[in-house]
């Protein structure tokens, strides 16, 4: 065994973290020695939290995890894993919607590293609805968004969203 195939990433944006996301990237951490969450800083998309404040989130609520590192980073996923020795990407995938999308990204990333590895791990069933731009759109609408992102979440987005509100 290669080390890169020891080491793992789990990419997204975390806009914000959630209860999925948190289960996915456990089980993942559980397979591997060593994962990386990378919290994409990328221009194009308009996100309600900072690559900072999405990477402070998920630190605070990860920070018993040895294993797990994270980071920001802008620029190409297939990058990060040249520079980090990466092995393997996990992508989560909740529904078959998902697994379109992702399979054609995993196409492209494999013609851009072909020594990178995408595994697909399946959503817990509990968690196969949540989505971060649905839950940012409940809460902007007042709905109790607790039963879906870890109470830091939860209080994070209570302030960001009087800001924006005021
Ligand atoms: P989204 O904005 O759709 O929640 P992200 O880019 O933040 O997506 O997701 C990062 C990774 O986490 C992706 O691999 C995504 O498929 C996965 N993911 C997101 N939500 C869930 C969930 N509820 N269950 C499993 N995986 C998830």
């Amino acid at each position: 065994m290669s080390a890169n195939s020891r080491t793992a990433m789990l990419p997204g944006s975390f806009d914000p973290p959630t209860n999925g996301h948190i289960d996915i990237i456990e089980r993942s951490a559980c397979l591997y020695e060593k994962l990386y969450v990378v919290v994409a800083d990328n221009v194009q998309k308009q996100c309600l939290f900072t690559p900072d404040e999405r990477m402070e989130m998920l630190r605070q609520i990860l920070q018993s995890h040895q294993n797990i590192e994270v980071v920001s980073y802008r620029g190409l996923v297939v990058d990060f894993a040249r520079e980090h020795e990466v092995g393997v990407m996990i992508r989560g995938v909740r529904a078959l919607v998902d697994f379109g999308y992702e399979f054609e990204l995993a196409m492209t990333n494999k013609q851009l590293n072909p020594s990178l590895e995408v595994l697909f791990l399946p959503t817990s069933p509990k968690y196969f609805q949540l989505r971060s731009s649905a839950i940012k759109e409940m809460a902007a609408y007042g709905a109790d968004i607790s039963p879906m992102v870890p109470p830091l979440v939860v209080q994070m987005m209570r302030k960001r969203i009087k800001l924006l509100t005021l």
